[in-house]
């Protein structure tokens, strides 16, 4: 039988209508917009001035402290200026905004095709390679791989895990690296081993991907510690905890974080940016974003560029269909909806939904007929409906005790509701104000 986690889950249906396109490289548009805040951390500091020229992978803002991280050209033009402009969050952050001339990559990127496997730098230096680089978490949740590589004194990883699972519908651009660059992967994986000092690693991949697992299986034999392992399709399998229960059964207690368990996680795309960091000192630029959509003329999986107005992805893939409701960011179950195609792509940008209008409407909110339908999807054994009440109502110091920050936002709640509740937007809420609540409680 499959491995998976033991508690709660769901299978909405999976549409990953890209799951068979190649990754192919979006045209570098006329500008990029470059947000300096791309990862989970302080921002960092722009390291440019308006009027200055750039190289495609030269820094232009740099980490402030140590959970923060690089930030690098995406292509080579001017610095047309440094501005407030709105993320895909919605949200004002600063930018730098580049006008673009040509393509010329900073000399000491390596920019043949070969694949060099050898690991020439120490442990010290891959971390140190990885924060020059800008390396973040590719899977969605952007920390800084440098801080995950850095084990505390009295901790010990004895594992490390790869998440190559891609749970959320749609999008595909895991599983297209996972059979594009495979080689590259299981190189890149090597390199994390060697940082964490580590001589076993797992690579957890749902089973709906099944010429992934053979192909990584096959491949990893020349490499040495590196398992592949196909994993029950259920959501959300690809969750940090659901991951570590299903592979090495063990439970991650709440509040803490993985290595408190000795295993560290990370996602297959970026062990794809470790090995281009680390092997051909190329920084964290570009990375693969998936278009998609069930009214979309041509979706596809694509290299883009860091600062490419989303609407340069909806014009690759055909232009933005009549019919178009919502489109989002990130996948359908925790992705946001977007307010503007003029948003850039960032670190975290891994895939754009465009919803047709009739999947794109609330369905009508009814009355809870106490039915548990949330509490049997919710993998951390919460009571959403409890949670929900507690947040409408502003009972949040009885919603911290019922553990309101554990919720991983996974949407399987409000997904399996036949009421329509909008379980998770008044949980997100409570949640916000319990965790600002904490913050408070610990300056005074
Ligand atoms: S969104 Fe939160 S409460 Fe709802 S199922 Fe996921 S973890 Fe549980
Ligand atoms: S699934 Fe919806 S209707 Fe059922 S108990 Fe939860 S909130 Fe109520």
């Amino acid at each position: 039988m499959l491995k998976t986690f033991p508690i709660g889950g769901i299978h909405p249906p999976e549409n990953k209508i890209t799951a068979e396109k190649a990754i192919g490289y979006l045209a570098i548009p006329e500008s990029v917009t470059i947000p300096i805040s791309q990862h989970i951390g302080a921002p960092s500091i722009p390291a440019v001035n308006k009027g200055d020229s750039v190289k495609t992978g030269q820094v232009i803002a740099t980490c402030k402290g140590f959970v923060s991280t690089n930030i690098h050209s995406s292509v080579s033009g001017k610095i047309n200026r440094i501005d407030q402009v709105t993320d895909s969050t919605g949200y004002k952050q600063t930018a730098i905004i580049i006008d673009v001339e040509g393509d010329e990559w900073v000399e000491t990127i390596d920019r043949s095709r070969d694949i060099v496997t050898e690991i020439k730098l120490s442990s010290e230096e891959i971390t140190m390679r990885c924060l020059e680089c800008g390396i973040v978490g590719l899977g969605g949740a952007t920390f800084p791989s440098h801080v995950k590589l850095t084990v505390p004194e009295g901790k010990k990883c004895n594992v490390l895990i790869i998440n190559g699972v891609e749970c959320e519908p749609y999008l595909t651009s895991d599983h297209r690296l996972m059979m594009e660059k495979g080689k590259e992967i299981l190189t890149g994986i090597s390199i994390l081993m060697k940082a964490l000092k580590v001589d076993k690693a797992m690579i957890g991949i749902e089973n709906n991907k099944p010429d992934a697992v053979n192909h990584l299986t096959g491949l990893a034999k020349a490499f040495k510690g590196i398992t592949v392992h196909a994993l029950k399709v259920k959501y959300p399998q690809g969750a940090e905890k659901q991951l570590i229960k299903a592979l090495i059964n063990r439970e991650v207690p709440s509040g803490r974080l993985p290595l408190d368990v000795g295993a560290v996680v990370h996602n297959v795309g970026t062990a794809y940016a470790v090995y281009e960091a680390v092997q051909k000192n190329k920084p964290l630029f570009e990375r693969v974003v998936t278009i998609t959509g069930k009214s979309l003329t041509n979706p596809g999986n694509y290299f883009v560029r860091i600062g490419t107005p989303v609407s340069k992805l909806i014009e690759a893939a055909g232009g933005m269909p009549e019919d178009t409701g919502k489109i989002v960011n990130g996948g359908p179950m925790m992705g946001k909806a977007l307010n503007s195609t003029e948003v850039p792509v960032v670190k975290g940008t891994s895939g754009i939904i465009l919803f047709p209008r009739n999947e794109s409407e609330r369905t009508e909110i009814n009355p809870c007929i106490r039915c548990a339908k949330c509490i049997s999807a919710c993998a951390l054994n919460l009571e959403p409906f409890l949670l929900m009440v507690l947040s409408e109502k502003g009972m949040f110091e009885r919603a911290e005790s019922e553990r309101i920050t554990d919720c991983m936002e996974c949407g399987s709640c409000s997904y399996t509701c036949p009421a329509g509740r909008p379980l998770l937007d008044y949980i997100r809420l409570g949640k916000s104000t319990v965790i600002k609540m904490a913050r408070e409680r610990i300056v005074k």
